[in-house]
């Protein structure tokens, strides 16, 4: 996963994180990344990773990293305590993002050192590798399109400062910062990000963390491609493809109400998921890089 990273952050371009909580939806992103010989990260929140199980997607991320040789990186996504946290690692994720940005900076401090410290003590005594993002600042939305427009007040954004401060107080690896994101698609506003103050946090920060954007759907296609330029290395999409799934679902459900094969019903979701991410991979530059 550092080295996935790694090479991005040299090679300034993104690692898309993509959510599936199915099984043909992760098949969905792999075959995409497998045609444009991109690395990967899957990604898990806590009630994806119960729908389909956290040993069992683990098992299935296994299974593909070994059929199609690629890097593909299993990561929990907005884990919200050490339970859920601990509960990912013994199942075999490869990395942990905790989510204390709904607590005060001093608790989302404590809490991700916390993680910090129990995921180094799991990566000393059994040799895995396993990286820890953390999150600052306040990220609106959920993944699902919003019919309301989008707020985001300035002190919402992470603040340089204040990044540098959490980055050093807790040792996380990676950072999710806000800077005009948010989570999902909103019908009536554009999410605009803020360039300027990326580039500030990047000076803060400089080359020791990898920075990460959530609610990467949505976002206007120059915004993604200056903040790549400008230092993020991993960017989550989750509600882009919920949307393709859903679309292709409906679609085949009033076009064919009698089909009862599965694989058949779910055709045209696979091709729509797999076609999102297709793209995503070539807006964020990943394809070929491996
Ligand atoms: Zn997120």
């Amino acid at each position: 996963m550092k080295e996935v990273l790694k090479r991005a952050q040299e090679g300034q371009y993104a690692v898309g994180s993509f959510n599936f909580s199915t099984a043909e939806v992760l098949k969905a992103i792999v075959m995409a990344a497998k045609e444009l010989n991109s690395p990967t990260i899957v990604s898990t929140s806590e009630g994806e990773g119960e729908f389909i199980g956290m040993a069992e997607a683990a098992a299935l991320v296994g299974a593909w990293r070994h059929g199609t040789k690629l890097p593909i990186i299993l990561n929990l996504d907005h884990g919200k305590s050490l339970e859920s946290v601990k509960k990912a690692i013994e199942a075999g994720y490869d990395a942990i993002h905790f989510d204390g940005s709904a607590m005060s900076y001093d608790e989302n401090i404590a809490n991700t050192a916390a993680i910090v410290s129990y995921v180094k003590g799991i990566k000393e005594k059994f040799d895995r590798e396993i990286i820890v993002e953390g999150e600052l600042g306040y990220l609106r939305g959920s993944s699902s399109v919003h019919e309301e427009a989008l707020e985001i007040k300035p002190e919402d954004l992470t603040s340089p400062e204040q990044a540098k401060d959490f980055v050093e107080r807790t040792g996380v690896d990676s950072l999710a910062i806000v800077i005009g994101n948010a989570h999902g698609i909103f019908l009536k506003s554009e999410e605009g990000l803020n360039l300027e103050r990326l580039a500030q946090i990047r000076e803060a920060l400089g080359e020791k963390v990898f920075l990460v954007l959530h609610g990467g759907s949505g976002i206007p296609e120059d915004d993604i491609k200056k903040a790549i330029e400008l230092g993020i290395v991993k960017i989550n999409v989750n509600t882009e493809l919920r949307v393709a799934y859903q679309v292709g679902l409906v679609k085949e459900l009033k076009e064919k109400p009698t089909e009862t094969t599965p694989y058949k019903i779910l055709a045209p979701s696979f091709d729509a998921v797999k076609s999102v991410v297709k793209e995503k991979i070539k807006l964020f530059g990943s394809e070929g890089k491996l």
